[in-house]
């Protein structure tokens, strides 16, 4: 029987999945409640080793707040040797430099091929670590990870440059060459798919990686280490750290030796790194960072359909998405019975342990995420906002929090300006589309935005006017791998997935030879 958090998702439209993943959803396999990975060292050069220091880190579980287990601290000494080893993998006439593009698909495919068979201990790992739902992680979370890596498969022999008819007696072509060694940080609200969104399109390209995972959820990135090795990838292709971000994550981003680094996390981090690439060797920068993302809703709507689409662009995931659709705008005319039925919504959303088939919102990931959501809802309450339900700490043990809705939200208030990360709901009113426009771009952020309405002129002129990397048009959430991911503004700089991913993965090189025009 599909289980009914994730029926719900399918339901709505809001997840699209092939016939032949639905069926795969629908038998979902129980848990692996006590894993046993490989977690408390490194991977440098297809090895697992100690961390230099020796020093360990308990990672927890959010849902008991008990330590899962103890996970190896890499630091700055230890990004040294993982960039060496990702240099030396990268060396000219090294195997990975000398072999066939296509045989690099070949090994995404088969690390791919390894996540399917290891599907239901990585949905475990993710759950255990992160508190996300294991039903969403083994539907969601693992097979969509499993995706983006098998489409950059497909991508390693179609990356080409072009022949280009230059002035002069000359043949000019581009090479597309891989850029070195990578410098990758991700967060910690999906661990294995911004994983996969950072190795799937860097591997295809030919890059090398020093990876450092989150803190809170190193345990999913480490078991995919051990796949990463076992797919047969050389020694020193990807480098896989746990670790604290003012550290190693620092470390990366000042080192010398790095040619990029992708950072996925906060815009304040997110400025952070900017920084250091410059002060150092200019690396190549990509970010993908906070939002605040309008959600509008035309009075045409279907509201029963509408309040479900909102609920779930901002609780899914606890609401610890960037993309969080963190901003209702609701019109007007249907703003009061919107408001009504939203709270019904939200008052029946089922919290709890995160394993059990019938909850739909597990624990916030950490203390310190749980402690800044409940002082934003206090600076809700204290800035005149109306709250309709929620409000505190939802469980005696965990970092569960109860989900909020307010309304009579004000665009200068904190709840409409800043990023809460967290399952608490802003419900704004608006009248007509220019005002929809203009309150939804005054933001900082540009990361996404969503429409809903029956009328296609509506949806056309808001979806160019929103400044945003994607709108939703009717739906939310859907970030299909082929397509481009990223933000406008203080959203990031350049784009995850699709074709577009290469922009920041490749170097053209133009190489231009001259022609003799007579035979001497
Ligand atoms: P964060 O600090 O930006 O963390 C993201 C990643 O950056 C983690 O791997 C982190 O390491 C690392 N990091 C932290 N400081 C660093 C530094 N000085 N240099 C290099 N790397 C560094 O985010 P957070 O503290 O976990 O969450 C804070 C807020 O960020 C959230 O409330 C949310 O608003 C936003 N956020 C956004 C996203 C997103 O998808 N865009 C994801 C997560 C969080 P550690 O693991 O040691 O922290
Ligand atoms: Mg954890």
């Amino acid at each position: 029987m599909l289980r009914t958090s994730v029926n719900k998702l399918f339901k709505t439209g809001i997840i699209q999945l092939s016939r032949r993943q639905y069926a795969a959803a629908a038998a979902i396999p129980d848990p692996i409640t006590k894993p046993d990975i490989q977690c408390d060292k490194i991977f440098i050069n297809n090895e697992f080793v100690d961390a230099k220091s020796g020093k360990r880190f308990p990672t927890l579980n959010p849902a008991t707040e008990e330590v899962i287990c103890e996970i190896a601290e890499a630091d700055k000494a230890d990004v040294d040797i993982a960039v060496e080893a990702a240099n030396e993998a990268f060396r000219l006439g090294s195997p990975w430099r000398t072999m066939d593009a296509s045989e690099r698909g070949r090994l995404l495919n088969r690390l791919a091929d390894l996540m399917e068979r290891d599907r239901t201990l990585l949905a475990s790992l993710e759950t255990l670590d992160n508190g996300k739902p294991y039903n969403i992680a083994y539907a969601v979370d693992v097979p969509f990870s499993i995706k983006t890596l098998r489409y950059f498969a497909g991508w390693t022999d179609k990356i080409q440059g072009k022949t280009i008819p230059i002035d002069g007696d000359f043949f000019c072509y581009t090479r597309h060459e891989p850029v070195g060694v990578c410098g990758q940080i991700i967060p910690w609200n999906f661990p294995l798919l911004m994983q996969a969104w950072k190795l799937g399109p860097s591997l295809a390209a030919g890059n090398c990686v020093v990876m450092k995972l989150a803190e809170q959820t190193p345990l999913s990135g480490l078991h995919i280490a051990s796949l990463i090795k076992e797919a047969g990838f050389p020694p020193g292709v990807v480098n896989i750290l746990s670790g604290y971000g003012p550290t190693a994550g620092a470390a990366i981003a000042e080192h010398p030796d790095v040619d990029k680094v992708a950072f996925t996390g906060s815009t304040e981090v997110g400025k952070l790194i900017q920084q250091a690439a410059g002060r150092t060797n200019l690396k190549n920068v990509t970010l993908e960072l906070g939002g605040k993302s309008p959600h509008i809703i035309l009075s045409d709507v279907d509201i029963e359909e509408a309040v479900e689409t909102s609920h779930f662009a901002l609780f899914f995931n606890m609401g610890q998405c960037c993309t969080a659709g963190s901003r209702t705008f609701v019109e007007e005319s249907i703003y009061d019975k919107f408001v009504e039925a939203a709270t019904e919504r939200a008052k029946k959303r089922t919290v709890g342990n995160p394993f059990d088939p019938k909850i739909e919102q597990g624990p916030q990931v950490d203390k310190d995420q749980f402690t800044k959501i409940l002082g934003m809802i206090e600076s809700g309450r204290q800035e005149g906002a109306k709250m309709n339900c929620g409000g505190g700490k939802a469980h005696d043990r965990g970092y569960f929090i109860q989900p909020t809705v307010f309304s009579d939200v004000q665009d200068n208030m904190r709840l409409a300006r800043e990023e809460i990360f967290g399952p608490v709901q802003q419900i704004l009113k608006f009248k007509g589309l220019d005002e929809a426009i203009e309150r939804g771009n005054n933001s900082i952020y540009g990361l996404a935005a969503g429409v809903m309405t029956k009328d296609l002129d509506k949806a056309m002129y808001l979806s160019q006017g929103l400044r945003a990397g994607t709108v939703w048009v009717n739906t939310y959430d859907v970030f299909p791998q082929q397509s481009a991911f990223g933000g406008f503004k203080q959203s990031g700089i350049g784009r995850e997935n699709g074709e577009y991913a290469f922009n920041s993965y490749i170097e053209p090189k133009t190489v231009i030879i001259k022609v003799p025009q007579k035979n001497s």
